[in-house]
């Protein structure tokens, strides 16, 4: 799917990421879902099944690393991309997301054209399906 009609789910508790990101997709034409935390998150990943799920990993309940691990625990999601978003990057930052089956990793402050980049690389590879 990369005519731009591909549904993304962002989970983000901090609502100046939620807008800036949510705006940058949109303009680009993509469908922004959102959740302000891991539990809701899940649900609605469940629910709405997106092509692309974006997590930030500081939320006020459960992680974005144990969301990211009950996402690829559920048979319909674990195909799913799922980018993580990590605030003050530090070492260490990217073997943990993927360790937890993040398929990447951006920092904070997310730059746009990073940000498109990788969400495109990530929705392509999914065209077989
Ligand atoms: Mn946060």
């Amino acid at each position: 799917m990369t005519d731009g009609a591909a549904r993304i789910l962002y989970i983000e508790d901090n609502p100046q990421n939620m807008r800036l990101v949510r705006k940058i997709l949109v303009h680009h034409g993509y469908t922004v879902l959102e959740a302000i935390d891991g539990g809701s998150g899940l649900q609605t990943a469940y629910i709405e099944r997106p092509d692309l799920i974006l997590v930030d990993i500081n939320l006020p309940d459960i992680d974005g690393l144990e969301v990211t691990t009950q996402l690829k625990q559920h048979p319909e999601l674990r195909q799913t991309p799922v980018i993580a978003l990590t605030a003050n990057a530090m070492i260490g930052d990217r073997e943990r997301t993927l360790a937890a089956g993040c398929d990447d990793y951006l920092p904070k402050p997310v730059s746009k054209q990073d940000l498109l980049d990788t969400v495109a690389k990530y929705l392509q590879r999914g065209d077989s399906e």
